[in-house]
């Protein structure tokens, strides 16, 4: 049995319902069926074979998006359950928040915006609701996995104005200022403290950054002295995990302390009242906001601007680029049914419309399945 949901969280009876509407469930509530059909996409699966931030194959001990996205769905939940909040819609919008990341993480994303610059560029949030809209084709009756709209709006945590405008509805609160409900804000956060905590321990097992270094982190500094004064002789492993685990929990007691005052404070009693505000309630406490910050900017210069990783997002532009450039001139490279699609599209909406279909098949690759066509490509 779910707990009582409080009156401000989404719930199925105030739900904007599915695009295509289909019969009710019968052994699990809507946002349970959303999760389920998430995990069974095809997309869900490859997130195992993308990069977070080291690529795939460098180490089986490093985190993938499959696993970022794991972590996500199990620090949002349990914040949604404190707040009283609908946890099994935000378990699926933790899960599907990144199901539209090219390979190769940020790097790999960005390259694919600017090869995409005169078609329409590419969004990654836009990306992860393309797949769940569109891209994932196996139901009978509808395209895409028709998901129920609040899980919807939750995986569309960004989104340019101009394709805002674009999107009708789900769009708009991004053209006003508004806000989406609370399960949506609470895996964005949910997002935040899951990476920036696992990059730490990443890269502390990379040694790409070290303890010493991560002391000018108050955050971390404050969790590692609290350690240390429990435990004096405690190795590094558990030393590194003791704590990042205070660290996560020190983060979601401040998140679930100051939403639940901000929630008191603007007291309100539906969806509806939430989505009108103009600022988002789930957020930290101002003094945890700036050490997670600092966190973050620590994490910036000394872990994703660190020479190694650096090389590896090169390469993931290279690879990206090439892969844009070889399809865009030779569409005999696409698998035939993307080709076919290519085709139709180029036929309909002009080079844009192919390109959209490859920024959609590169989107999709997994890191290592972009590198075995890159070499292909280069050779063809
Ligand atoms: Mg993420």
């Amino acid at each position: 049995m779910m707990p009582a949901l409080a009156s401000y969280a989404a719930t199925e009876a105030t739900s904007k319902g599915r695009a295509f509407s289909e019969p009710a469930p019968q052994h699990r509530n809507q946002y349970q069926r959303d999760r389920d059909r998430i995990i069974h996409s095809a997309a869900f699966r490859r997130l195992e074979y993308k990069t977070q931030v080291f690529v795939n194959h460098e180490g089986d001990m490093f985190r993938t998006r499959l696993t970022h996205s794991i972590e996500v769905a199990q620090i949002g939940r349990t914040i949604a359950r404190a707040l009283d909040l609908n946890e099994d819609l935000t378990e699926a919008i933790c899960l599907a928040h990144d199901l539209g990341h090219t390979p190769f993480g940020h790097a790999g994303q960005d390259r694919l915006n600017l090869c995409m610059k005169d078609h329409g560029g590419f969004e990654h949030n836009l990306q992860s609701l393309r797949v769940v809209d569109v891209l994932e084709e196996k139901y009978a009756d509808f395209r895409g996995l028709n998901l129920m709209y609040e899980t919807r709006e939750g995986i569309l945590k960004h989104c340019s104005r101009s394709k805002a405008l674009e999107l009708g509805e789900l769009g708009r609160r991004f053209l006003e200022g508004k806000q989406p409900g609370l399960e949506a804000q609470v895996a964005n956060m949910a997002d935040e403290i899951a990476y920036n905590n696992h990059d730490v321990d990443d890269g502390l097992r990379a040694g790409l950054i070290s303890v010493d270094q991560l002391l000018a982190s108050r955050l971390f500094d404050m969790q590692r002295r609290s350690v240390s004064a429990k435990w004096r002789d405690l190795t590094e492993k558990p030393m590194a995990h003791e704590t990042i685990r205070r660290m996560i929990n020190f983060l979601v007691s401040d998140l679930v302390n100051t939403s639940r005052q901000n929630i008191s404070h603007n007291g309100p009693v539906n969806i509806e009242m939430v989505r009108g505000l103009n600022k988002p309630l789930i957020c930290f406490s101002d003094e945890v906001y700036e050490l997670q910050f600092e966190l973050k900017r620590f994490l910036r210069v000394n872990l994703y601007q660190h020479d190694k990783v650096k090389q590896m997002t090169d390469k993931a532009r290279e690879i990206i680029q090439t892969l844009f450039d070889a399809y865009m001139h030779d569409a005999d490279l696409l698998p035939s049914e993307t080709r076919t699609r290519s085709d139709r599209d180029h036929e309909n909406s002009g080079i844009s419309g192919r390109a959209r279909v490859v920024a959609d098949y590169i989107a999709g690759m997994t890191d290592r399945f972009a590198i075995a066509e890159y070499e292909r490509v280069r050779k063809a």
